[in-house]
């Protein structure tokens, strides 16, 4: 379609919105461009943080010489002509609004060649007055250069963040659109340094790839169905072992698009259920292909939100393509197995010793909704271990060991996990972590995110023990970490930590992420061969923990089996 100026009416119809808040909107509309127009290859490189210069270019369909300049006029596109055209949109943009808005506040040069062409044509402008135009030899596709963002308007240039930052937020835009289009090759190019490329092989998991660790996406599952009237669900989540705190690795494109749904996220948590534990989120990347006439993308600015005419539709599709995918790929682990004897043998999770009459269900114990870091005392139950005999171990994992109610099996991993977390917690609450010294400073790179996130949280993890400094624009000098790490590579635990904190939403938040994680990595495993003394000490501080019951992921320390059950079983009553 030629690039046309909309009717004034309906230009009206249209749910317009600010389009260029700081430099990663820009990315955005401009990448959407790109793909609107076809393109396999989009190449992004800022500088700055994309306020000294943003440049996109693609291998797209190209802009007509003599749509160059039309195509920076106010609500002019080539992608709708019509109102009814509003109905069924198939195309990232619409309204004819990017272009000129960012002209609006920058100085720009766009250089087009349409595909089969042999002459390109180029516009410059600045702070939307034409300065010069002008035919150029440039290769077929679109370029779009963006220099000196909001310099007119100082007040919008007071609310950006630093360089770093909003690199870091260009990145994230970038990523997603990655994950959006695996068909596409993307290339994100900060300061002169390739920061992030995705293959464009068309497969996600590939995808997936540059952006989580190597481990979670081998694990995620496929997932494929199409229902009766052709919509369809596909992508991966992943298996009910894998899970995260919040809802942030939670990701749905529909026809390709980016967005935020209620539906489709509660169609994905019932699909869920019983599969994980109460406050864990999964690792989620699920596509929804439909008529786009069943979707309704013009009742956002952003376009973050869309309306979906068939809600019911949609959300048995989604609910029941994951569950199926679940259940089929990953058998629910059976926490309590019935013996075939008319009275069955229970092992359940360990009861508070206070609370043994109460026949609850242990997980009822933790309130709902909350975390189960530590936090189980908000019930207003004492929470202490009885003391207790250490045995033996089992299978070099779990310590079996004898109370008073009975029998008790520990797993050693989250045992520890649990009492280094409250170590590790009070340490930091008094700001006196125990250090361990690097004798050679590491230096760790740093992705555009990351150091996004360290700036924000250094604190924190410097009241954890994490000691160094900024060198360079992507290079972090660690100097010190916690004590107590059992990984050779400490700075590999810096950069998990900074994909944690970047998902926290508040610092009650982000101190449990980090301290989970250092309680993680500096536990005894399972599988390594514990010496009775070894097992003896880790008793006794379980038994001083203040929630003993749980590891900070909300997993059962232990398992118990009550004098009675075994009296029952064994015919003794
Ligand atoms: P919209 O995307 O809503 O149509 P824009 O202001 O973003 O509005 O772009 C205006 C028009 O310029 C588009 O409709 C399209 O015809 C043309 N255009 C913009 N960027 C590109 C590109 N990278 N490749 C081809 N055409 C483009
Ligand atoms: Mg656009």
């Amino acid at each position: 379609m030629p690039i046309r100026v909309l009717s004034p009416t309906v230009a009206a119809k249209i749910a317009a919105g600010e389009v260029v808040e700081h430099p990663a909107s820009v990315v955005k509309e401009l990448v959407e461009n790109s793909l609107d127009a076809g393109a396999t290859h989009i190449t992004v490189e800022v500088q700055g943080g994309g306020i000294d210069l943003i440049h996109v270019t693609d291998d797209g369909e190209g802009i007509p010489v003599l749509d160059l300049e039309l195509a920076l006029e106010r609500h002019a596109t080539s992608k709708i002509s019509h109102e009814s055209d509003l109905q069924s949109i198939t195309s990232m943009g619409f309204r004819g609004e990017a272009l000129p808005s960012i002209a609006a506040v920058s100085r720009m040069v766009l250089t087009s060649r349409v595909r089969g062409t042999d002459q390109g044509a180029y516009v410059r402008v600045r702070g939307s007055i034409m300065e010069r135009k002008g035919a150029v030899g440039c290769p077929e596709g679109t370029s779009v250069t963006i220099q000196d963002l909001f310099a007119n308007i100082p007040a919008r240039r007071k609310f950006l963040r630093s360089a770093a930052a909003e690199a870091g937020r260009i990145h994230t835009i970038v990523t997603q659109l990655a994950l959006a289009h695996p068909h596409v090759r993307f290339q994100l190019v900060v300061n002169g340094k390739e920061s992030f490329a995705s293959p464009g092989s068309g497969n996600i998991r590939d995808a997936l790839a540059v952006v989580y660790a190597a481990e979670t996406v081998d694990a995620m599952l496929e997932v494929s169905a199409t229902d009766a009237e052709g919509r369809h669900a596909w992508g991966y989540v992943s298996p009910p072992s894998i899970h995260r705190a919040n809802r942030s690795a939670i990701n749905f494109y529909v026809n390709r698009r980016w967005i935020q749904s209620r539906l489709l996220l509660q169609a994905v948590e019932e699909a869920y259920k019983g599969l994980l534990m109460e406050g864990r989120h999964p690792v989620v990347a699920m596509h929804v292909d439909l008529d786009p006439a069943e979707v309704d993308v013009n009742v956002h600015p952003a376009k973050r939100e869309v309306r979906f005419h068939n809600e019911g539709a949609l959300f048995s599709l989604l609910q029941r393509a994951v569950r199926e995918t679940l259940v089929a790929q990953s058998p629910v682990p059976l926490l309590a197995p019935s013996a075939s004897s008319s009275t069955p043998l229970r092992w359940g999770p360990a009861p508070r010793e206070e609370n043994r009459q109460e026949q609850l269900p242990w997980r009822r114990l933790i309130p709902p909704g909350e975390q189960a870091h530590g936090q189980e005392r908000s019930a207003g139950m004492p929470a202490t271990l009885p003391a207790l005999r250490v045995l033996g171990q089992a299978s070099s994992t779990y310590i079996i060991a004898e109370g008073p109610g009975g029998v008790y099996l520990i797993d050693q991993h989250a045992a520890h996990e649990r009492v280094r977390y409250e170590k590790v917690t009070q340490q930091a609450r008094e700001r006196q972590p125990e250090v361990q010294g690097l004798l050679e400073p590491q230096a760790v790179e740093l992705q555009p995110a990351q150091i996004q996130t360290l700036e924000e949280w250094k604190e924190t993890l410097a009241s954890y023990g994490f000691q160094g400094e900024p060198f360079g624009e992507s290079t972090y000098l660690l100097r010190g970490v916690p004590n107590g790490l059992k990984d050779a590579r400490p700075e590999g635990l810096l950069g998990e930590l900074l994909d944690l904190l970047s998902q926290a939403r508040d610092p009650a938040q982000a101190n449990d992420s980090v301290a989970a994680s250092i309680a993680c990595h500096s536990a005894v495993r399972a599988g390594d061969t514990l010496s009775h003394e070894e097992m003896v000490a880790l008793v006794r501080q379980l038994e001083g923990a203040e929630s003993p019951h749980t590891c900070p992921h909300g997993r059962p320390t232990m398992l118990h089996l009550s004098a009675n059950s075994l009296e029952r079983e064994f015919g003794r009553r």
